[in-house]
């Protein structure tokens, strides 16, 4: 009976496939990680493509874990999302990111510096998002116009009155809404006009190929169309010089990538800030 049972569980576990038993395991690890204080933030620097000077960050989580490294939000967001952990989750994010931009603040003398932080489009289901930003901004005593909240296309998934509704009551807040990987999702252009948006993050795939034989004809299209409707634009995935020099000629604002750096840890992201400031 023993080497039955023993056989069945083996014929089950391989059934299951290595994937989805992995995926179990960081399922019941995630749970326990947020307790741990194994979450870390990164920041990438956003910067004004005029001038080349930093003008915030975006923050981008990561997972210390204990025992397989550190691992990139694609192995874990998606977790988060289908078990609910995406709240606490995405709740713990604004109020770190949110203290470490007071101290980027405080660090520069800089108090118009901004915070960039990505927000699930299920958070935005919950009415509960609101009162965490507020007591977030309110804890960290910053201005509410230095967060930006970077949602993406996929909110057009969920109840879109609602997602109207929730998004009013953080813009009443006083914080910035973008939205984020555009062009990628798809558009509901007619939504660029109803939502309370500030600006727009242009996707490095319009990015990647800018530079090539007349490939930036979407990228012009779409910083104009945001010019038109007075929406900021932020270029992502900046990492050639040929990049920057064809979304500069395009009409984008600012710009983000790793010609200028990579996402850093805090203390490098601030040594990373100093410099640039001091430069
Ligand atoms: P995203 O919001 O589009 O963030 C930009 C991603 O592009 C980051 O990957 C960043 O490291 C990467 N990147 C930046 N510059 C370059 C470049 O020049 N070249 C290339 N190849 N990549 C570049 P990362 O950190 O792995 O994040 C992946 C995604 O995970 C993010 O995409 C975002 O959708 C999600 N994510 C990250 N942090 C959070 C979070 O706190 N909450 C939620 N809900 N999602 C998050
Ligand atoms: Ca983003
Ligand atoms: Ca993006
Ligand atoms: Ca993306």
């Amino acid at each position: 009976a023993k080497g039955a049972g023993k056989g069945t569980w083996t014929l089950f576990e391989s059934g299951m496939g290595e994937e989805a038993s992995e995926r179990l395991t960081l399922r019941a690890e995630l749970h326990r990680a947020l307790e741990n204080d194994e979450l870390v933030l990164h920041f990438q620097p956003i910067v004004d493509l005029k001038t080349e000077a930093v003008t915030g960050f975006e923050a981008l989580v990561r997972w210390q874990h204990p025992t397989r490294g550190l691992l990139a939000p694609d192995m874990f967001i998606g977790l988060a999302e289908s078990t609910g952990i995406i709240h606490r989750l995405g709740a713990w994010v604004i109020r770190e990111a949110t203290g470490a931009l007071r101290r980027f603040q405080d660090a520069s003398g800089d108090h118009e510096l901004a915070m960039n932080v990505n927000v699930s489009p299920l958070q935005l289901e919950n009415a509960w998002i609101v009162d965490v930003v507020r007591s977030a901004l309110e804890v960290a005593a910053v201005g509410p116009r230095c967060l930006s909240l970077e949602v993406t296309e996929g909110v057009f998934l969920s109840d879109t009155a609602m997602v109207a509704e929730r998004l009013q009551a953080l813009n009443a807040l006083g914080v910035r809404i973008a939205l984020d990987d555009f062009g990628t999702g798809f558009s509901a252009l007619g939504y660029l006009e109803r939502l309370p948006l500030e600006g727009l993050k242009i996707d490095r795939a319009f990015v990647s190929g800018v530079a090539a034989d007349n490939r930036g004809q979407v990228l012009g299209a779409i910083a104009g169309l945001a010019n038109g409707l007075g929406l900021s634009t932020v270029a992502e995935g900046i990492e050639t010089e040929a990049q920057l020099a064809a979304v500069r000629a395009l009409g984008c604002d600012r710009g983000q990538g790793y010609l200028f750096s990579r996402p850093l840890p805090e203390a490098a992201a601030a040594a990373h800030l100093a410099t640039s400031r001091s430069s």
